[in-house]
């Protein structure tokens, strides 16, 4: 982070991210934990916005009670998302300004808020983030696998045959990966990763992050299959895993490379790019480009 030499700069730039603008809308993270995890822009908006537009109004209540912060809270959730979203634009394009909370972390991860925030653009209103904590890039930054390249892939399906070929798409993917999983589920879900991914395939497991009883781990899933089951704890609360992606896997750069430098020497341009086009499934002009490129050199 850069430190401005004065303090001018800070004041400045803290005093203008105090100010709410009229007509826009608020992304707010909140704590998914501890409550000292908000920051002092979450604060200062949420309390001087016109709406906080909340998942859960009773839970939000609490948070905005424990900030001393008496904005109005409207309920907004993916029962009632159709209903309310018309109501929330109005209300920007009337000049009011909205901060959208999910029960924790940020909205829109695994949380209501899409439909809101794409139609706010729509219609040219202004959406402004407040950053904040967020499950997934905590467990991320704490786990000790890769973070160069990762995706996100939410909850994994409930139902065991879903869940079985949910897991076969990633199968041969070198990117991080991470998912969401509910408790009650934990144990049926790391057996069905090791049955995809196999007994060795290395997994972050961080639960209750920033809370009492935190859990972070990073192991096989033959053995955090061990320890899960051993300890009953371990399947209680609040869960991230993260999974290691397949290093043997090479990224499609380097494949194609791969298969035109042998392909090359065997056959014409022409054949060649047809055969790599069917292996990768990546684009013709692409790989014709990088033939030739290969082929001079
Ligand atoms: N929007 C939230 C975020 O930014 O992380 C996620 C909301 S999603 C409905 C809830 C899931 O996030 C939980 O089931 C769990 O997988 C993960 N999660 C939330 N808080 C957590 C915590 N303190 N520790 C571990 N996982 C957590």
């Amino acid at each position: 982070m850069d430190i401005p030499e004065n303090n001018s700069e800070l004041q400045h730039s803290s005093l203008r991210d105090s100010e709410v603008l009229p007509g826009t809308l608020y992304l707010v993270a909140t704590p998914i934990g501890n409550l000292g995890d908000i920051t002092q822009r979450a604060i200062s908006v949420l309390d001087q916005v016109d709406i906080v537009a909340a998942e859960d109004t009773r839970h939000s209540q609490r948070l905005l009670s424990h900030l001393g912060i008496k904005t109005k809270l409207t309920s907004y959730h993916e029962h009632n998302e159709d209903k309310v979203t018309p109501k929330l634009l109005d209300a920007l394009e009337a000049g009011r300004s909205i901060a959208l909370i999910s029960d924790a972390g940020t909205p829109l991860i695994s949380d209501p808020g899409y439909r809101l925030v794409t139609q706010a653009h729509d219609r040219e209103a202004k959406v402004v983030p407040i950053p904040g904590v967020c499950a997934a890039i905590a467990a991320l930054s704490a786990v000790g696998l890769a973070t160069d390249s990762f995706a996100f892939e939410g909850f994994p399906p409930a139902k065991q045959g879903a869940r079985l070929h949910f897991f076969e798409q990633f199968v041969a993917r070198r990117q991080t990966m991470i998912f969401y999983v509910s408790c009650h589920r934990i144990i049926e879900t790391l057996q069905d990763m090791q049955t995809i991914f196999g007994e060795t395939r290395r997994v972050g497991f961080a639960r209750e992050i920033t809370k009492t009883f935190e859990t972070i781990k990073r192991m096989e899933l033959s053995a955090l299959i061990n320890f899960v089951e051993e300890d009953e704890n371990q399947r209680k609360g609040e869960i991230v895993l993260v999974v290691e992606g397949d290093l043997t896997v090479q990224e499609t750069g380097m494949q194609i490379d791969h298969y035109l430098s042998i392909l090359l020497k065997e056959l014409p341009v022409k054949q060649s790019v047809s055969l790599v086009v069917k292996l990768t499934g990546e684009n013709k002009n692409d790989i014709y480009k990088r033939a030739l490129e290969l082929k001079e050199s």
